[in-house]
């Protein structure tokens, strides 16, 4: 996964130099234990620095321009702790150009209702400090996060630790490098879009590599590694009888070992984060990688099928944002209904590639055909989802922007047992209802490709659509969808208009 160890964000507070010297030391003081608490409440991945307090448009330049070049700051939260009058920040904000907050809060939580005198007012000031700051915020079309409320509010600290979680996801998309094994299925629709248009918005390098470059992998790997490898699996998961040692499918399962070592190997190599696959590109491999594509999304890798390059790198990012939270992600596909009007529900797997970080319980890895492609039986773990409250997104490619699109979900358990479905699943409830819910999706072009996320929530994505500066819509509990089709037309003339705002 991403190295994060080395990634802050930096902490700078806006004020002004008209209350005095005495005023603004204690402004840094405030400020410094506002970062302790942050630092101390444990809801931030990474560290908050504090920055000395702003006070003049040279000083908030500087900070930006500090901000912007330094390697290791992911961004900026921002807090005006008195009122720092806003066209001191036009020059600093023009320069930014790392993803940055707005924390409206103030030091003291209470209003000391004896005590308060203009001296507590001079360091209280942020409730029309904020909104000065706000304005030009807004007057200059700036996408950024608002979170209010007393820094001390557990829900407040969790804001801006998943804040912190979007910035870390946005550090790890500039540059972010999609290995695409062969090209897009032939004929489908949804899995092209614009590749180059897709690093200028979100720092992709998306580029394509012969079967033949994986297969001189492959064909280094040793037997002995092959062995080792094999035994990890016995350890993790409930391996059938006839892909054991002497089985009759033992072999399929080894391919997918030395598929499994040469894919991390390439990736390593070649610094990739995300890979694709394509089950009709597959010269010299004998199997579709299976297996081994499930244990690489387990290790933190962004993956697509059929060529599907904008899942794979939205899952990667996904992955990354979502680092030690509960609930993992996947790779999913709209599969099959059940259309019991009592009880409507949407089945997704994929042929084979759905990731085991999502898995209820341990998975069964057996070896089974796949029906297509005409190539040997492939290897795959085969499991059911965690259950609870979950996400499907996806990313398409409108032709004049990129829109994500995010349904809420709630997975639950399967109705029955399926011994005849060899793929991994996940069986959930569409908000607002099935009918709504996949009517709104289909009218917003939603594919059939999705990451599936048990650990974030919508504002994660959102706020990275913000980022990029593209389209988001949800479909949640909320939607009605005569509102969801007036809203995709709005946002048509948009981002007609959007590039001379
Ligand atoms: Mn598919």
């Amino acid at each position: 996964m991403t190295d994060i160890k080395d990634m802050k964000v930096w902490f700078v507070t806006g004020s002004q130099h008209l209350y005095g010297p005495k005023t603004l030391q204690q402004v840094d003081v405030d400020s410094s234990k506002i970062v302790d608490g942050l630092n101390a409440s444990g809801k931030l991945p990474v560290e908050v620095v504090f920055k000395p307090v702003v006070k003049t448009p040279d000083e908030i330049l500087n900070i930006c321009v500090e901000a912007s070049a330094d390697k290791n700051c992911i961004g900026i939260i921002t807090w005006m702790h008195t009122f720092s009058p806003a066209k001191m920040w036009i020059g600093g904000l023009k320069a930014l150009s790392k993803p940055y907050m707005h924390l409206h809060t103030q030091f003291n939580r209470d209003l000391p209702w004896s005590e308060i005198d203009m001296d507590y007012m001079n360091l209280h000031q942020s409730a029309h400090g904020g909104r000065e700051y706000g304005f030009i915020n807004a007057r200059m079309r700036k996408n950024r996060k608002v979170v209010v409320g007393h820094w001390q509010d557990e829900n407040v600290q969790t804001q801006v630790g998943n804040w912190v979680r979007t910035a870390i996801g946005w550090a790890d998309s500039q540059g972010l490098k999609v290995a695409r094994f062969g090209d897009n299925m032939r004929e489908v629709a949804v899995t092209e879009g614009d590749k180059v248009e897709a690093q200028i918005k979100f720092g992709w390098q998306i580029n394509a590599y012969g079967l033949g470059d994986l297969v001189k992998y492959i064909d280094k790997v040793t037997d002995a590694e092959v062995d080792e490898l094999y035994k990890e699996y016995e350890q993790e998961y409930a391996v059938a009888e006839n892909c054991k040692p002497g089985g009759e499918y033992h072999e399929n399962v080894r391919v997918q070992a030395r598929y499994e070592i040469a894919l991390k190997r390439f990736m390593v190599d070649g610094n990739f984060k995300a890979f694709t696959t394509n089950f009709e590109n597959l010269t010299g491999l004998s199997q579709l990688p299976g297996l081994a594509s499930q244990r690489l999304m387990a290790a933190g890798y962004g993956f697509g099928a059929e060529g599907d390059w904008k899942q794979a790198a939205l899952l990667r990012i996904v992955k990354t944002m979502s680092e030690g939270m509960k609930g993992g992600s996947s790779f999913m596909e709209d599969y099959t209904y059940h259309l019991d009007p009592a009880n409507e529900a949407v089945l997704g797997a994929h042929m084979l590639e759905i990731c085991p970080s999502i898995a209820a319980k341990k998975p069964r890895l057996e070896v089974q055909p796949l029906g297509i492609g005409g190539k040997d039986a492939p290897a795959r773990l085969i499991f059911e989802s965690e259950t609870g409250d979950a996400m499907n997104v996806t990313m398409i490619d409108m032709g004049n922007r990129f829109r994500i699109i995010v349904n809420t979900l709630d997975v639950i358990e399967p109705l029955d047992t399926m011994p005849k479905l060899p793929v991994a699943s996940a069986f959930w409830k569409t908000h607002p209802n099935l009918a709504d819910g996949a009517a709104a999706w289909i009218y917003a072009g939603g594919t059939h490709h999705s990451v599936f996320t048990l650990a974030l929530t919508p504002d994660f994505i959102e706020t990275f659509a913000e980022y990029a500066d593209i389209e988001f819509v949800i479909i949640g509990k909320d939607t009605k969808v005569p509102e969801f089709k007036k809203e995709l037309k709005w946002n048509e003339v948009y981002y007609m208009l959007a590039k001379g705002l």
